[in-house]
């Protein structure tokens, strides 16, 4: 580190839990970001204010008004371009210090899983079930970490599935993909602007402290947050054997 990031980031480095050593670690981290909506916003502002050395944002969309209530990385001024581009603008102003990576498409499951494969954590900021599961596979078979986040009218959740451990359960163990699972679109539903800010923040917190190896993650384990009566509750995580996604892969291995 030089001096300006001696300066830039000397409040993480003044907390002993965190220090040089995993400022260092989060330096050199590649984080990959999937959607710049009203998850991936407050992730990527902190990613990138932290340090986070190496963040790639994927998001096909392009900023419209109805965004900028929650989406807090994009700007009046973005309205109608790509999502992808104007938040590694934002970044970049925040901190010209790190690399940014803004692709401007829907990534297909083949073209995650190159670019999970690049990556030392993975933010699951999508807002559809087919791109969590198609995150969440990529994630099993590269063994990447998954921090994963989901946040509609009031309500929000956060899971950490940390694929690094042969042990450790899927998305698809706790939300299998040949469930009733319907869309619920904010587009339709509604969205309360600081709740997507909780979860996509806690997002962030979390992928950095997997990459700068810091404190106990939330590995293994669901948070819930009820924004209108304020209340967290958790529920541990358990394996399914019979997963699809994470049984057939590892017995294959
Ligand atoms: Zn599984």
């Amino acid at each position: 580190m030089d001096d300006q990031q001696r300066l830039r980031y000397s409040r993480h480095l003044l907390l002993n839990e965190f220090g040089e050593e995993a400022q260092e670690r989060l330096l050199a981290a590649h984080a990959l970001v999937i959607g710049a909506g009203g998850l991936g916003s407050p992730a990527l502002l902190y990613l990138a204010s932290s340090g986070l050395g190496r963040i790639t944002v994927c998001d096909g969309d392009r900023v419209d008004l109805t965004n900028l209530q929650r989406q807090v990385v994009h700007r009046q001024d973005g309205i109608g371009t790509p999502k992808a581009a104007s938040a590694a603008a934002t970044m970049r102003a925040i901190n010209p210090d790190i690399r940014i990576e803004p692709l401007e498409e829907r990534a297909s499951p083949e073209r995650l899983s190159q670019l999970v494969r690049g990556a030392d954590v993975v933010l699951d900021c999508s807002d559809n079930f087919a791109t969590r599961h198609a995150i969440n596979r990529a994630c099993v078979a590269h063994r990447k970490p998954l921090v994963s986040g989901a946040g509609i009218r009031f309500d929000g959740q956060v899971a950490v599935f940390d694929l690094r451990r042969a042990d450790a359960p899927c998305y698809n163990c706790l939300f299998a993909e040949d469930a009733e699972a319907e869309d619920v679109r904010c587009a339709v539903m509604g969205v309360f602007a600081p709740l997507v800010g909780i979860v996509g923040t806690y997002q962030a917190l979390e992928a950095i402290k997997l990459v700068a190896g810091v404190g106990e993650t939330l590995a293994g384990r669901l948070m819930l947050f009820d924004a209108l009566s304020s209340r967290w509750h958790e529920v541990r995580l358990a394996r399914d054997p019979h997963c699809r996604v994470c049984g057939e892969a590892r017995a294959a291995a």
